[in-house]
């Protein structure tokens, strides 16, 4: 097992009578890229600022490699922080930018010049070196802030959306920039977003937040694939929930059989004839309780319906165009609406249509049953 290069024990952080964290508990590992993802409002960003020491904790531990840090001043941790805003000296050449932190540690001019030159040549800015922050763009702005955080050689460095200033092909290529940069320095990186797609892209593992308290922690495979509850498998790309009823619980095979619930008890599939689906179970699962299934809209597939066919039934209400798939969207005559995305094939002959009678099958081992 490597280092756990931060350890968070119990924290929790109050302002005033609004409880912002309740009760955290989590570990980084030395080198990992961790995530910390959730909506606005979730707390991510006091949880970065508990660990840079721009806050103080109402409650618990923080440890950096085995060292307790919650008394430390935020100057004297060896973490630093790269926010949204990224505030370059715009007097001062981009070389002396990067240099600047380095000067306020007292470092010696010719380590922290050769420094500063070789973290403008990490994030490819080498050439820029004479020039003043307004001569660059935005997203070379923002490299030149990663330099100057990165060259006084943090244990950890907090990232506080950095990208979010960013318009969107420009993220995608800082995504790819940060990445390939974390992993040549090793430096742990602890980054905080509301994007789901930045997460999934660079993370080794994230941790999905919520009202303060986090949901799941795990790699980006699995949150995608086993969210561990509705939150996580709505916020985390696209879902379909359908509501079910467990009706047996095999645990030597970790099977459940599940029936699914009407959407609508007016119009509900006849009782005599509901649709059951054995699914993978989880623990703690009895027979009778409701539970949701999980689909992911890329795990459904749709026929054209015909007597020999079977899946669940319904009417094609709408179809829209993604470019490299199609996505449809289905009224199932049990009242559910399915949202299902379907691979633009060149060989496609005959693409459904809006209106036709389909019937969705699910792929049983890409479903998750979820209870919370
Ligand atoms: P965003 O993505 O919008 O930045 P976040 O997940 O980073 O959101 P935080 O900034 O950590 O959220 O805030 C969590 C909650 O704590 C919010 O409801 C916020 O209003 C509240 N909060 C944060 N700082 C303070 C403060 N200094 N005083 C009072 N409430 C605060």
């Amino acid at each position: 097992m490597p280092n756990a290069a931060i350890s968070i024990q119990q924290v929790a952080k109050h302002f005033g009578d609004f409880q912002a964290l309740k009760t955290v508990s989590l570990e980084i590992q030395e080198g990992e890229f961790f995530t910390l993802l959730g909506p606005s409002g979730c707390g991510k960003t006091t949880l970065l600022k508990l660990l840079g020491g721009f806050e103080q904790t109402s409650a618990g531990r923080i440890f950096l490699f085995d060292q307790e840090i919650e008394q430390l001043p935020a100057n004297q941790r060896p973490i630093n922080t790269v926010f949204q805003q990224y505030a370059l000296f715009p007097h001062m050449s981009i070389h002396e930018n990067v240099q600047f932190g380095m000067k306020m540690q007292g470092i010696k001019k010719k380590i922290r010049e050769q420094r500063a030159t070789e973290m403008l040549e990490l994030v490819q800015l080498g050439r820029f070196a004479q020039r003043k922050p307004t001569e660059l763009s935005g997203g070379q702005q923002q490299r030149v802030a990663l330099a100057r955080a990165l060259a006084p050689k943090p244990k950890v460095l907090l990232l506080d959306e950095p990208l979010s200033a960013l318009d969107l092909k420009l993220r995608q290529s800082m995504r790819i920039e940060l990445k390939r940069i974390q992993q040549e320095t090793g430096i742990t990186f602890v980054f905080v977003t509301h994007d789901q797609e930045e997460a999934l892209t660079m993370s080794d593992r994230i941790a999905v937040m919520s009202a303060g308290e986090l949901q799941q922690v795990g790699s980006p495979r699995t949150i995608y694939e086993e969210p561990a509850n509705r939150f996580v498998a709505n916020f985390i790309g696209e879902t379909n929930l359908l509501q079910v009823q467990t009706d047996a619980v095999d645990t030597q095979r970790q099977v459940a059989r599940v029936h699914l619930l009407a959407a609508n008890k007016a119009t509900a599939c006849a009782p005599a004839s509901p649709f059951y689906i054995d699914c993978p179970t989880i623990d703690a699962l009895s027979p009778g309780q409701p539970a949701w299934l999980s689909i992911r809209p890329e795990r459904l597939s749709l026929m054209a319906e015909s007597p020999h066919s079977d899946g669940l039934a319904g009417t094609i209400s709408q179809v829209i165009y993604m470019g490299t798939d199609t996505q449809y969207v289905v009224q199932l005559d049990i009242g559910h609406e399915l949202s299902a995305r379907i691979q633009n094939m060149a060989s496609q002959t005959q693409p459904l249509q809006s209106g036709q009678r389909v019937q969705v099958s699910l792929d049983e081992q890409a479903v998750r049953l979820l209870v919370a």
